[in-house]
């Protein structure tokens, strides 16, 4: 989709360090690093959320989020974990493009929550 970020990081146009990459699904680095290791994950096809996203798109994402998690919890061992989904922009979302946030978590005054 034109004008979208993600789908330009997709396509190669602007650069992102990749964390995982397969036919469907890719993940890469959140270029804010809320905490440490702060990865996206997403679907290469464009859709812009939550509610928008096919199930068997929903189901190429969350099948490769457990390995992608233990991929970061073996680089950056954290103490633990969150997931987190912006749907809608009251919610937090400000890229339209459906992303799972993976955000590892160090305790106390880590950046997060
Ligand atoms: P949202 O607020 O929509 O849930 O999350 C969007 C996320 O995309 C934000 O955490 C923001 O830092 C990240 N982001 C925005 N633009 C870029 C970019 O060009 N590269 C990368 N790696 N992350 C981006
Ligand atoms: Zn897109």
């Amino acid at each position: 989709m034109d004008n979208c970020i993600f789908c330009k990081i997709v396509n190669g146009d602007i650069p992102a360090a990749k964390v995982y990459e397969d036919e469907h699904v890719l993940a890469f680095l959140d270029i804010s690093q809320v905490t440490k290791g702060h990865t996206l994950v997403i679907p290469k096809d464009h859709h812009k959320n939550l509610y928008e996203l096919p199930e068997d798109v929903a189901e190429k994402v969350f099948s490769v989020v457990p390995k992608i998690a233990n991929s970061i919890k073996n680089a950056y061992e954290p103490i633990g974990l969150n997931l987190l989904n912006n749907n809608e922009e009251p919610a937090g979302q400000s890229v339209f493009h459906y992303h799972v946030h993976i955000l590892p978590r160090y305790g106390k005054g880590d950046g997060f929550g």
